[in-house]
């Protein structure tokens, strides 16, 4: 098993979350409406997960790193998610999240929006540059894998999968800068101050489109030593709404090197990948739903560190 480190992040009762993410989201969006609901059944669309819920013991996991990828890619960060599960306190979890593929299995390298529960059922997408026409690939990760294996960075959100009360957020049309996951996160920083938080979910980009990336079959040959280089690397796309985004986010690290938000989607019309932001502020609508986790588990940390890609 790989080094395990665990936090207690500071979790706000659902209630004064409610009226922290309203504050906060009405200074970026036109339209924003936040409550306390039971969860919808998300074994129903757009989600069709394995599961109803994202409720019961919510937990986050930072696995491994960027620095195992930039500035050379180490192959050999091969992550388990049933043994991730383990790890995280709670075999047979439920896991969404955003992660690189096994590049052991896959053989090419790609972005994963994950979700997996007990009897270990991997309903992982697969995002990946399309070899024949150089548009996006998105495949179920089962129909071609048997395995639950990401590789070299995981962020993911795991809880029991049961159904339970979440807070749904509705924000339409973006005044802001800043994409819907920092404006979630900038809203929390404003009322916790230093008191760590972490949350996850899933929200559905129900009108508009959005800029998605996906990392490129091969590694790069040279090395990736800035942000520059890393963007030039990627591809990048505009794909078009619905998307359903798994996001984990954390405000603020208490020292752990993460990574403080992550959010890969997919569709049911074949596109997905790493979310960016929104490129139709005025007519864009987002549809959430959030649970503050009560844990942060650290997984594999690298030893040596840099501030490289971390958007
Ligand atoms: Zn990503």
């Amino acid at each position: 098993m790989a080094r395990v480190e665990k936090f207690a992040f500071h979790v706000p009762s659902l209630e004064e979350l409610t009226g922290v993410l309203l504050n906060g989201l009405k200074e970026n969006f036109a339209d924003v409406q936040v409550s306390i609901v039971d969860c919808p059944d998300l074994t129903q669309e757009p989600f069709m997960f394995p599961v109803k819920g994202i409720c019961g013991k919510p937990r986050i996991a930072d696995v491994g790193g960027v620095p195992y990828l930039v500035p050379l890619p180490q192959k050999d960060k091969v992550y388990d998610l049933n043994t991730m599960a383990k790890e995280m306190e709670l075999p047979g979890a439920f896991i969404l999240g955003a992660g690189a593929v096994s590049s052991r299995i896959v053989g090419v390298n790609a972005e994963v929006a994950q979700s997996e529960n007990k009897p270990a059922v991997n309903g992982s997408y697969i995002a990946q540059i399309n070899p024949e026409d150089g548009g996006c690939l998105l495949e179920k990760y089962r129909n071609k894998h048997t395995d639950c294996e990401c590789g070299l960075l995981a962020n993911l959100y795991a809880s029991k999968g049961l159904p339970g009360k979440v807070i749904e957020v509705k924000a339409n049309r973006r005044t802001g800068e800043h994409n819907f996951v920092t404006c979630i996160k900038k809203s929390i920083e404003k009322h916790y101050g230093d008191k760590p938080v972490g949350m996850g979910g899933t929200f559905v980009i129900q009108k508009g489109k959005a800029k998605i990336h996906i990392m490129p079959p091969e590694f790069s040959m040279c090395p990736l030593n800035t942000d520059e280089d890393v963007n030039n690397w990627l591809k990048y796309f505009e794909m078009k709404a619905p998307l359903i985004c798994q996001p984990v986010l954390v405000y603020r690290d208490p020292g752990f090197d993460l990574r403080l938000e992550h959010t890969h989607c997919f569709s049911h019309h074949g596109e997905g990948g790493h979310y960016h932001t929104d490129t139709t502020p005025d007519s864009v609508q987002y549809l959430g739903y959030f649970v503050p986790a009560e844990f942060l588990f650290r997984i594999d940390r690298p030893k040596e560190t840099h501030l490289v890609g971390r958007d």
